[in-house]
């Protein structure tokens, strides 16, 4: 049997930051970033959405050869039927009750369904490490759900990051639309949501995140954005020790505004159509929410706020959030205070 294949996989809600923490883990040379994997096969394969080295999904020389390393390891499988079982078993619909219901069914009694998701799913990653020639994948697919299927697999050695960005710069991120433009990464025009809207969405899919790497807590960490733009050596040093990396020559062109390649990250954030990122703190909600806005994220998120260790005052420059927390303070600090000043 192949070695196991070690997955970085970036688990939270979107607007996170993750695009520009995939890019930053994958400046490692033993790292390779996908961008949001979990669209591949849809964005990338089906709707032919352009890769972030400018060729469309079907190609880029590098998804090219995924593919075929894929369909050599499950000759089974097919695009569209393996997007089916993603609609199935993996990705939300309406509340995402209906796919929670069946994940925690199909932890009991497995259905063949069930099998060919998690044989296709592993044969991907192992497909991906064999063409980029690298021993460590970055994943920002985000969706709690995959992250916590991927516990299944036993050719993935899983960490779990647990990226976090204060709601209310969520919310400001999603007021904005956004219109179509393919050479930009916006397959579609983008509306903007109400706060309301984007705070649940917030709370839900941090939740599940939680729960999700309080089921591995040896193997997760939490970073909230504000920290990592604020003082990535230190963060970095910590998600290194957790992934077995050494990140110290990253933290420094960081830290010294020098820009980190893009590769092929086939979807997420239209940052990855620039070519490269530098780490460029965003605060602009700080100026620019509504106090209205505001409001409802604190009526609505506030518990869950201050378990992250926000405030009602914009976070800072503070002292970095959590190491790799215990089981019991991931319960208390998750649901009850702060887990960044510990
Ligand atoms: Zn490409």
């Amino acid at each position: 049997m192949s070695e196991a294949v070690r997955v970085i996989y970036i688990i939270g809600a979107g607007r996170s930051g993750s695009t520009l923490l995939d890019t930053v883990l994958a400046s490692h040379p033993d790292v390779v970033g996908v961008g949001e994997l979990v669209n591949l096969h849809s964005a990338g394969w089906t709707s032919n959405e352009v890769c972030a080295c400018g060729k469309l999904g079907t190609e880029c020389d590098f998804w090219t050869r995924v593919r075929e390393g894929w369909q050599r390891r499950v000759p089974e499988a097919t695009v569209e039927g393996y997007v089916a079982l993603q609609k199935r078993i993996e990705l939300f619909s309406g509340l995402g009750l209906v796919q929670l219901a069946r994940m925690l069914r199909q932890r009991f009694s497995p259905t063949s369904e069930f099998h060919a998701y998690l044989r296709q799913t592993e044969a991907l990653y192992q497909s991906i490490a064999e063409t980029s020639g690298k021993s460590i994948i970055v994943d920002s697919s985000k969706n709690p759900i995959r992250g916590a299927l991927l516990a299944h697999l036993r050719g993935i050695d899983l960490r779990l990051v647990h990226l976090v960005r204060d709601a209310r710069a969520v919310v400001w991120s999603r007021k904005k639309a956004l219109e179509a433009d393919q050479k930009s990464g916006v397959q579609f025009p983008i509306k903007p949501r109400s706060a309301l809207y984007s705070v649940a969405f917030w709370t839900f899919m941090n939740v599940l995140a939680a729960l999700t790497c309080l089921f591995r807590r040896r193997q997760s960490q939490r970073m909230r954005y504000e920290d990592f733009v604020a003082e990535p050596q230190a963060q970095l040093e910590r998600l290194g020790r957790m992934c077995g990396l050494d990140y110290s020559t990253t933290a420094q062109a960081l830290l010294a505004g020098q820009p980190l390649k893009v590769e092929h990250p086939i979807a997420g954030n239209r940052m990855r159509m620039k070519g490269s990122v530098t780490l460029k703190p965003d605060w602009e909600w700080r100026d620019r929410l509504p106090g209205r806005d505001r409001a409802v994220c604190w009526l609505c998120a506030g518990w869950l706020l201050l378990a992250f260790g926000y405030g009602r005052k914009p976070v800072g420059k503070q002292r970095s959030a959590s190491a790799s927390p215990s089981w019991f303070a991931s319960v208390w600090g998750c649901f009850t205070r702060s887990t960044a000043n510990r």
